[in-house]
């Protein structure tokens, strides 16, 4: 079965109009990883350096034609907004699950488009104009709380993946990318690419393009009014927190920070987490994940090895017994 379809430079203006939200973009692999066997996304890299690679009106017209497959990021960086969001599902109750999310959007007066997948799906909402990713999310995960959809990531192997997966992203972050909807997916077993397609219209490009152009976007205000007084609900609030901002509240000249001597890696519940500059110094802590630095109050910090704090700014050249650092 041929996968190729004749796509035009106008169906990829329509397709940029609603998907496309920054230029960065990813790239399916054709060919299965050899031990793996799977098709991973990759980003474009730049020649000789250069400017990074930008989507354009040519790389999707491929991708509605099925001659590449890209994979799309939520998240604008300089304004924290996406156009869209969608829910990933991917395990055996995977489409129930979507289909319940699907009718409490309704419910709440949001037209979702469901796209066909392996085993689940993808539902799509668009907005009007881009949103702040933070609150689409605040939205969909008071959903699946209210619903008792699980959502990947606590601790759960099964679940919702949503996209934005972050509230925000710095300049030179992506977040992740999902697979540009009417796309190929060249890891599918029936044929050497599969296509899949939205349930609401008929298996035509054009006809699929016509339906996303005619679904009813979903206006600011109206996102708004669903999410009033509501934050992302606490068992996800580590999912979605930054963490490359920590933030002292107040501080004295001179005193010593240690967020300003190690880079966090990560943020663990209330800790960030890096490599113990003592453990760092004996050649221990090879993983990086010995010192804990509170969220909460920076100026509290430990070694899991057992480092003092003495040890610890000793490594790092500012000893504690620098009356002037204290
Ligand atoms: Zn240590």
């Amino acid at each position: 079965m041929d996968h190729r379809l004749p796509a035009t430079r106008e169906m990829a203006q329509e397709f940029s109009e609603l998907f496309v939200n920054r230029r960065a973009y990813t790239i399916q692999s054709m060919r299965p990883h050899p031990e793996s066997g799977r098709h991973y996304y990759y980003r474009p890299k730049p020649r000789d350096g250069g400017e990074p690679v930008a989507v354009t009106i040519e790389t999707v017209r491929r991708h509605l034609a099925g001659e590449l497959t890209i994979g799309i990021y939520a998240i604008n960086p300089a304004t924290q907004r996406c156009k869209w969001m969608a829910i990933d599902a991917d395990y055996k109750t995977a489409l129930e699950d979507l289909i319940k999310v699907q009718r409490q959007l309704q419910d709440d007066g949001i037209e979702a488009a469901l796209e066909k997948s392996r085993r689940g799906g993808h539902l799509w909402i668009l907005f009007e104009t881009p949103v702040l990713a933070r609150e689409a999310r605040i939205y969909i995960y008071h959903v699946a709380s209210k619903l008792d959809v699980q959502v990947k990531g606590t601790g759960l192997a099964d679940g919702i993946e949503i996209f934005p997966k972050q509230d925000e992203l710095r300049r030179e972050e992506f977040g992740n990318a999902i697979r540009g909807p009417l796309g190929v997916h060249w890891g599918a077993r029936e044929s050497r690419g599969w296509r899949y397609w939205f349930y609401g219209a008929d298996y035509k490009l054009e006809d699929q393009l016509a339906y996303l152009k005619r679904i009813e976007k979903v206006k600011q205000e109206h996102l708004q009014r669903m999410i009033a007084g509501k934050a992302i609900p606490q068992e996800f609030a580590q999912h979605a927190r930054r963490t490359e901002c920590p933030k002292y509240f107040h501080s004295k000249a001179g005193e010593f920070r240690i967020l300003e001597y190690v880079e966090v890696k990560r943020q663990a519940g209330r800790n960030w987490i890096t490599r113990c500059p003592s453990c760092a110094a004996q050649g221990n802590d090879r993983s990086g994940d010995n010192l804990a630095i509170s969220v909460e109050e920076p100026r509290k910090y430990c070694c899991w090895a057992g480092c003092t704090k003495e040890m610890i700014r000793a490594a790092l050249g500012r000893p504690v017994s620098d009356r002037r650092l204290a």
